[in-house]
């Protein structure tokens, strides 16, 4: 039987009165990349920041590798391998994408060791090997997008979660940063990408959660999603 990375449990979130999670359940295979979609406020956001303790569950349970973190603090979570990357890439723009990375990597004590993982960021994303004395806030927004991720990679996370890392970008980006999230998907790191991108998304993963108003509508595997009459229509530009 495989492992399964993440699992949630019927997990409920509230924003005061807003009932922004209403019972979700899914499930993230070790070693796959599973996507969350949905439109404008459906609650994958807040999905994200359930799991990873920005946001308090309500009721129901996170557990990952077996383990229930669903009370555990959020650096707690860091620590065990499942690691944030939030909408918007907040990276530190006056430090440079070198400084940038290594503060991903602040937990590791051997120097060595970080530097290592820094090259290893760089492999995959050359360019910011090109950049890495210039600052943050310099970047394109793909290369923040990059930068984002990369400072994730130097904890070497076991599951990143995602949340939206093509918005704003041009297609040509978008691809550059899904071939990068595939690449890190092959060497073994599990993902659970949110996005609003469907057809992107549907592309990269095995396995798909459609997301409304707080709670989950459909799943499947993705090319079965793909093509779904009213997933084509909502969501593919069907
Ligand atoms: P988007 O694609 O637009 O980012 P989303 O699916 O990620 O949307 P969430 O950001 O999770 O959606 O929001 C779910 C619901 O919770 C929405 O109704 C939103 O307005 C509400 N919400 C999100 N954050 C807060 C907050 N900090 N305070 C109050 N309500 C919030």
């Amino acid at each position: 039987m495989s492992e399964i990375a993440l699992v949630l449990n019927n997990l409920e979130a509230y924003y005061g009165k807003i009932h922004a999670l209403k019972g979700i359940s899914l499930e993230v295979p070790q070693g796959k990349i599973v996507t969350l979609l949905g439109s404008n406020g459906a609650g994958k956001s807040t999905t994200l920041k359930t799991i990873s303790g920005l946001v308090p569950a309500a009721s129901g349970t996170v557990e990952f590798y077996g383990r229930n973190i669903t009370k555990e603090k959020a650096h707690n979570i860091v620590a065990l391998g499942l690691i944030h990357v939030p909408e918007g890439r907040r990276i530190f723009k006056d430090l440079t994408v070198r400084e940038n990375l290594e503060l991903g990597g602040f937990t590791l004590k051997d120097e060595k060791l970080r530097r290592k993982r820094v090259e290893h960021v760089f492999e995959l994303f050359p360019r910011l090997r090109e950049r890495q004395k210039q600052s943050g806030g310099t970047l394109s927004g793909g290369e923040q997008q990059m930068l984002a991720i990369g400072r994730a990679m130097m904890t070497e996370p076991k599951v990143l979660l995602l949340d939206e890392p093509s918005m704003g970008l041009a297609p040509l980006i978008v691809q550059e940063i899904m071939r990068i999230i595939q690449q890190l998907n092959s060497e073994g790191t599990t993902v659970l990408l949110v996005e609003q991108n469907a057809k992107v998304a549907l592309k990269l993963a095995a396995y798909g959660y459609v997301l409304e108003t707080g709670q989950i509508v459909m799943n499947g595997d993705s090319s079965r999603l793909r093509q779904d009459e009213r997933i084509v229509k909502a969501y593919l530009g069907g």
